[in-house]
C-alpha cells in the first residue's frame, strides 16, 4: 500500500463522520441528504455516485424504532364504563 492509497476502514469512518472518503478535511454532505459533487479540500467528484432512497431509508428505520413503543403504548385499550358495569354485575351474581 502506497501512502496516496487509504484504506477502506479509514474511507468508512471518514464518511461515516460526514468527511471527504479521500482527504478527511472536506464536508461530504451539503445539507442532511444531499451530497456535495465535488470535494471543497481535495477535488475528489462524488457527482457520480448516488445513494439514492438509503438516507432517507435509514432514518426511517432508525426513527421508527424509537417512536414504535410509544405507538404501541398508546393503542392500549382502555376500560370503559360498560366493561366496570359487565365486571360488577358478575361479581354480584357470582357467574363467570
Ligand atoms: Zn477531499
Amino acid at each position: 500500500m502506497t501512502d496516496s492509497e487509504i484504506s477502506l476502514k479509514t474511507a468508512a469512518a471518514r464518511a461515516l463522520m460526514g468527511r471527504c472518503p479521500c482527504c478527511g478535511k472536506g464536508k461530504l454532505m451539503k445539507s442532511y441528504l444531499k451530497q456535495v459533487e465535488n470535494c471543497s479540500v481535495c477535488g475528489e467528484s462524488f457527482g457520480q455516485i448516488r445513494a439514492d432512497d438509503a438516507a432517507p431509508w435509514l432514518t426511517i428505520i432508525l426513527v421508527g424504532h424509537v417512536f414504535l413503543p410509544f405507538a404501541f403504548m398508546v393503542n392500549v385499550r382502555r376500560p370503559t364504563v360498560a366493561d366496570a358495569s359487565t365486571r360488577l354485575q358478575t361479581r354480584r351474581t357470582g357467574a363467570g
